[in-house]
């Protein structure tokens, strides 16, 4: 596949989104216990994961990015976002089942190989 360009305003890129904010959310709410929103920590990771979106080269074409063929994430992001995905992951079925739902069917989607012959 070629890189996409970036495409913000697909309903698949705002939910991915959607997605990635609610499990930040359940996580910082549980471990962090932060007085208003996310703490400092989560809030950088929620950053990095949203700029991360926004340059993925498969854009709506996406797998889910723990099955990426890419896998961009810097070490350390990926440190947390497997700690953060692996507390959220099955709670969001109970916090947000529809969200949740459309990620278990973008996991089987088959994850895409990026051609770099150009
Ligand atoms: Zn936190």
């Amino acid at each position: 596949m070629k890189p996409q360009p970036p495409n913000p305003t697909h309903k698949r890129m705002i939910r991915e989104k959607k997605t990635i904010t609610y499990m930040i959310d359940l996580y910082c709410k549980k471990h962090h216990k932060a007085n208003s929103g996310l703490c400092l920590e989560c809030q950088k990771f929620k950053e990095y994961a949203l700029l991360r979106l926004d340059k993925c080269p498969f854009q709506d074409k996406k797998s889910t990015c723990g099955k990426c063929t890419i896998q961009c994430y810097k070490q350390d992001m990926k440190q947390q976002a497997r700690k953060i995905m692996s507390y959220s992951g099955p709670r969001l079925l109970l916090h947000h089942p529809v969200l949740a739902l459309h990620h278990i069917w973008d996991k089987h989607r088959k994850a895409p190989v990026l051609d770099r012959n150009k």
